[in-house]
This record gives structure tokens, sequence and C-alpha cells, in this order.
């Protein structure tokens, strides 16, 4: 007696070679009937004997390729209608998008043996894939996830392909992004003059040598371009920070194996399993302080690097033998390069070769960057392999999240399912506008929606504070309350009140100040209550205070000391008179904004400890200060909290204690020391007079490794801590905040 049944599967269920491996399955229990790709997930319809049916579906949860993530599998019977054999069919109907859209996938080591061996068809071919990894969310046109819907529908598969493609023995079985050297896409080299010099593996050759003389290689990767140098050699290194204009900010490094990766940075087994992951970020961790010029990460103890993220990175990085500078291909501020054109020539006072590949990217994506703090990846940057991440929201509403000025990323709800996208850039350049504007465009045709509700950052003067459209409901979020709320997010905190500590730089707070070190007690409903911040300080000149620290430290040791406080032996780089205008100026403090900002309060202490006058950027003191960390000294200065509504954390004493040890010559690194473990106190110390609450941590801070691990360390055992994790505790998690309380409110004015 024949039956069938249908199998519903949701979540993470397109993009990583579900279908085939259930056909295969389906298959081996001689069962007839087909699996489809819908909108809503995957559709599986398994006919023939019960028992047979039975033993298939116990087995599917087990049989799941790597990385899938089944959230749920409902199950009904359905007519059997005499099926003979086991199909992968396809589901074009039309509605809004429910299923998740697959991310970028790292190559994998089938792929990556392919490459290598000589007697393989695709020996040397730099864009293979297989349905286990590959390029996904970056070509994807229209989902379902079929290969006509991607950019590779340009590229027919050959006789060969084709065999494979349909062969369920093979790991090819109806990879998408599949393709051969005789069908698929290719690679070409162009020099600096615009010629095509060589295409294949002479390309690569080519590549390698412009490399190996010193030059710059601007290299099309799987998301966009991305720019190459030896890494060992200072002069180019210092070549490309030059040209693109990225004078300080750390460079990543691209490097062929984990062995190789080993003798630049000492890896915890948490660094490699971030380095290994399929998600093939870039993987902060601590450098060894061998084998790549200083250039690539002056002053800073963490080095950024990346095993290759597809076979043609591992084919260049193989033939070159040592560990490459691998940076984002574009003029620094502005968005990424990714279309061939643009990139010769918006790269080409940067570029002295180009190696191009015709597989077309639809949605260009940065590499993603993660660090590995308290034993868990931290996402730094959400890019590549990452996004789009997504989001616990359950909304009908059709919301887009706009994120804030810095490194702004969106994040939207269809009604059906909430995602955080890619880290999209900073709002300084038309050119990064722009892209926000393309990205909306785009994810409302991609996720088959017209947003009717934006969310925004509560700073009229944020770029994208204003770019909701005339007559659209634009719910403004508090900044720091956007930190928390996505931190409550993360940890499924949402019907708990909880105390939020969010520092960083700066946000618009409630009363019209800068805030930036808040304690705020939040409710389910997102009603907030500031409990504490830092002791308040005049921001002298604005953003002239962010690039030059010192102004800071004048301004917190005059209040901290006296107002005579003579600092000129500190900073000998600045001139008297700056000095002395400074100094008349925060006399009359009362004339400039007033913030509690903890990254301000960073570079104080990074100014007086290390004499840092000025700050590349934002947060580079502080970096550079966590870098010389003395992890063994002892001590600490005091952090008094005061019995005032809200609480201050009173810094006068931390200041005038550093100020005189840096006169009695104690060495930065204890300073420095000292100073994380104050402020690591001064936090939890707060914490325990709401130890009922759980303790929920986010802000770019807290992308500090020492200064959270020493609060993790300080609070074992007291406080029911939540450090940041999946969404980036920096403003790129700003919108995944942002739509959670967008969502709420909403809901709310909706039943009223
Ligand atoms: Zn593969
Ligand atoms: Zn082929």
């Amino acid at each position: 007696m024949m039956t069938a049944t249908e199998l519903l599967l949701t979540g993470q269920v397109q993009g990583r070679g579900v279908r085939p491996a259930l056909a295969r399955l389906a298959t081996e229990h001689g069962l007839a009937g087909e699996v489809r790709n819908t909108l809503q997930g995957l559709s599986v319809i398994l006919e023939g004997f019960p028992e047979a049916i039975e033993r298939c579906v116990q087995q599917i949860p087990g049989q799941l390729p790597v990385g899938t993530q089944l959230t749920d599998m409902q199950r009904r019977d359905v007519v059997a209608t005499n099926r003979s054999e086991f199909v992968i069919g396809r589901d074009d109907r039309i509605g809004p998008l429910d299923t998740p859209i697959p991310v970028d996938i790292g190559v994998c080591s089938n792929c990556l043996t392919d490459v290598v061996h000589s007697d393989n068809r695709r020996f040397q071919y730099p864009l293979t894939t297989c349905a286990a990894c590959g390029p996904r969310w970056s070509l994807i046109r229209s989902m379902p996830y079929e290969r006509d819907q991607t950019t590779l529908a340009e590229f027919p598969l050959c006789e060969d392909c084709q065999l494979e493609y349909r062969n369920p023995a093979d790991r090819r079985f109806h990879a998408q992004t599949m393709g051969c050297p005789q069908c698929g896409p290719q690679i070409w080299g162009v020099s600096q003059h615009g010629n095509s010099v060589a295409a294949g593996a002479q390309a690569i050759e080519a590549a390698v040598a412009v490399i190996r003389a010193g030059q710059i290689v601007a290299l099309r990767g799987v998301g966009g371009y991305q720019l190459l140098c030896d890494a060992a050699k200072s002069a180019a290194v210092t070549r490309l920070r030059i040209r693109k204009g990225r004078l300080s900010k750390p460079l990543a490094l691209l490097v062929e194996s984990l062995p190789q990766a080993r003798q630049l940075a000492d890896l915890s087994p948490d660094e490699c399993g971030a380095l290994t992951a399929t998600a093939n970020p870039i993987v902060l961790c601590r450098s060894r302080g061998t084998g790549v010029a200083p250039e690539v990460h002056p002053g800073l103890s963490d080095v950024g690097v990346m095993l290759p993220s597809s076979p043609l990175h591992a084919l260049l990085s193989h033939q070159f033998g040592g560990p490459l500078v691998c940076t984002s291909g574009n003029r620094e501020g502005d968005p990424l390069e990714f279309e061939v054109t643009n990139a010769e020539q918006r790269l080409q006072r940067i570029a002295d070769f180009w190696l191009h590949h015709d597989r077309p990217i639809v949605r260009p994506i940065d590499d993603s960057v993660v660090r590995v703090i308290g034993g868990r990846p931290v996402t730094i940057r959400l890019g590549r392999g990452l996004a789009p991440q997504l989001l616990p929201i359950r909304t009908t509403a059709s919301v887009l999240a706009l994120g804030g000025q810095q490194k702004v990323a969106c994040a939207w709800s269809n009604g059906q399912q909430a995602v955080l996208g890619p880290h999209l850039g900073d709002m300084e350049t038309l050119a990064s506008r722009d892209r926000v504007v393309d990205q909306m465009n785009d994810v409302q045709s991609l996720y088959r929606v017209q947003f009717d509700a934006f969310t925004c950052d509560l700073h009229p003067e944020y770029f994208t504070s204003r770019l909701a459209p005339h007559g659209q409901s634009c719910v403004p979020v508090q900044h720091h309350l956007a930190h928390v709320a996505a931190g409550m997010l993360e940890h499924e905190l949402l019907d708990r009140d909880v105390l939020g500590i969010a520092w960083d730089g700066t946000g618009l707070g409630t009363d019209g100040t800068l805030w930036g070190s808040e304690f705020l007690r939040v409710s389910p409903d997102f009603e907030v209550q500031r409990i504490a911040h830092l002791r308040p300080f005049p921001l002298i000149g604005g953003e002239k205070a962010i690039r030059e620290p010192w102004r800071v430290a004048l301004t917190l040791l005059m209040e901290a000391l006296s107002p005579e406080v003579d600092v000129s032996s500190l900073f000998p780089g600045v001139d008297l008179m700056t000095i002395r205008m400074v100094r008349s100026f925060v006399r009359q403090s009362d004339k400039h904004p007033q913030t509690t900002s903890a990254g301000r309060l960073f570079d104080a202490a990074a100014a007086i400890a290390m004499s840092v006058d000025m700050s590349g950027f934002e947060g580079h003191p502080a970096m550079l200060l966590e870098s010389i960390a003395d992890h063994t000294a002892a001590g600490e200065y005091q952090l008094p909290l005061t019995e005032s509504a809200p609480i201050q954390l009173d810094w006068r004493p931390l200041m005038a204690e550093l100020w005189s040890d840096r006169r009695n010559g104690i060495s930065p690194g204890v300073m420095s020391m000292k100073f994380h473990r104050t402020l690591a106190r001064g936090i939890v110390a707060l914490g325990c007079r709401f130890a009922s609450l759980p303790i929920v941590l986010s802000g770019g801070v807290f992308q500090n490794r020492l200064l959270t691990e020493l609060i993790i360390e300080l609070a074992a055992g007291t406080l029911l801590l939540y450090f940041p994790g999946r969404i980036p505790p920096n403003d790129g998690g700003l919108a995944a905040g942002q739509l959670v309380v967008a969502a709420r409110r909403l809901q709310t004015a909706m039943r009223t």
C-alpha cells in the first residue's frame, strides 16, 4: 500500500545543498516524490511504503548538510499519485518572502582539492563551487534560490557539468552556482595601462609577479574588490596606505592556511574555530609581532587574519607563499567597489594591476570581522558569510531600520522575517550615502515588500535620519536604547526588565546632551530610566576633540586637578597657543556641548598615559591603550559613585591619579591596566546595585577585549551578565535595536 506525506521545513534551509541531500536520502529508502525550495522554506513530498517513509522522516534532521538550521518540520498526509522517481522541483509562487536568504559560504576543502590536482578537470579553475560552498547572497537576483535567478544564469552548464548536476551521487548534484573552465565564469588580468594581459592561471601568475615587485593588486573577490600587497614589505604597505588614504587603521592579512596563520598570531582554539568557519571572516587575534611589516597594524597588539574565501584567493596566496595585505577595495570613506569598469576607474590611482572575473556581483559585501572575547566570537563587522543575519523579531509590520551615521547597516522586517543587513560604511561621502539608498530599493524587491514604516536614530542631523520618504511614519529611537535593545534581542531578554550598559563614543540623549556611558533600566515596553553615567564634561571643539584627544585630556585634568595644570610637557607636538586657547574655552565650559562619552574618557587616558595627541580614527587611542596594557600589573585607580540621581561615576580621582603616575614615571602598560581595571570595577560595582536584573553590555567600548574580560572576571558568580556576540556591539548593530523597539511601538500604537 503506497502512501504519501508532505513535510514543510523552515529555517536556514536554502543554499546549503539540502535538496540534493534529501533527494539522496529518499532514494536510499526507495521513495519517490519531490523536494522544492519555496518562499517559506522547503517542501518535501515522500511517496512509498509507510515504514520506509517513517524511517526516512526520522533520519532527515540528522542528515542535513553543515550550516543548515532547521527551526521547524511540519508534516501532513497527502494523496499518493503513483510517482515513479524522486525529483527536485521548483516553486515560483508570488508572496512575501518567508525563507531566509542564504549567506555566502567560504570555499570548502573538496573544492580546494579539485583545483590543486592536475588530473581534475577543474585544476586551477579559480571560480569553482559546489552545493556546500560558494557565493549566494552576493549573486542572488531573486528568491527562491535557483540557478536561473542568480547571476550564473548567464553561464549555461556544459554537458559534463550537466551530468554532475543531475547525478545524485555527485557533490554538485543541484549545486546552483557550479561551473567549470569550459562553461563557467573566467578571470583575467589588466595592467595599469588598461591592456588585458593574461587570462586564467597566467593572470594569477602576473598578479603574483606584480605583488612580488612591491606593487598593489585590485582583486575582484566574492563580494567586491580587495586591495592586495606583500605584507612583509614596509614600502609596499606604506604605498597602499598613502594611495588609499588609510593612514592608520589596521590592515587585514590573507594567509593560505591555518599553519601560516599560526606563524603570525597566537591562536586560541576559539580563534581557530572562527577562522575556519564557513563564514570565513577576518579574525582579530594576538599578533606574534613577526612575519609582517610593522606598518600593517602599527601600535596594535591584534592583527586581522583571514583564510582564502574562494579558490581564487587560495590559488593566489599559494603561489605567493606568504602573508598578503588584503583590505577593502575602495577609496577611504567610499563604499566597496564591485563592478569592473567602476573599479578600474575609481581605483586607478591605487592599484597597479587588476585581477577581474566576470561572475556578476549583484550585492556588494565587505569581509566580515570578528574578535573572540570571553571565549566566543563577537561580530565587529557584519559582512560576507554572516549577513544577512536573521533576527528573532516577531512582527507583521514592514519596517526598515536605518542605523546611525558611522558603520551604517540597515535592518528590516517584511512582516514574515526580520534580518540585520551587511555593513555599508560611514555616511561621510555621497557614494556611501547612495549605497544606502540602493540597498533600500534592492531589499524591497528581494524581500517582496513595500516598507510602510521606518525607524532611525534620534539625532536629526544624521543622513539616515532624513531617509524615510515624506509622509511615511518614522520612529526615532534613542542611540543607547537601540544598543541595549539589540542586546536584549540577541539574548532573548525582551520580556524582562534589564540593566543595559551602553558605552560608546557619543549618541544624542533625550536631554539634548551627548550621551556615551549609559546605565539604562529598560522595560519590555522599552520604557527607559537613566540610572547612571560618567560625570559629564564639556567637549571642546566638537569633531576636533575626537581627532585631538589631548584636548579632552586637558579638559578633564583642569577639572580634576587645577585650571592651571601644565600639560605642555606631555604633548610636545601641540603648540602653546592652541593649549592656551583650549584652556580658555574650558573656563567657559557652559558654552560647549556636555558629554558623558566613555570613548572620550579612553581618549583622555591614552593621551595622558601614552602622549597620544592625534587620533587616526574613532576609537584609535582606545585601541592603542588596550594594546600596551601590561596584563601582569596590579592595582587600580579610584572611580567613586555619587549618591545623586542619576548616579555619576566620578572620574576626577581617576584622572588625578593617572596624571600623578605619569609624572612619577610609571610605565604606560601599567597605567593602562590600572585604567581598564578601574572601569571594569566601576561597571561591576554599579551592576551590583541591580543584581536582580539581567545586565546587558552593548556599545562600541565593549569591542575592547581587555575591559570586557575584566568585567566578566569581576562579575563571575554575582551578576547575570550578557555581553555582545552575533549582533555587532558598535553602531553596526544599532539598526537591529531600532527595529525591535519600533516594531513594539508600532504594535502598541495600532492597539490604542
Ligand atoms: Zn565546495
Ligand atoms: Zn562545465
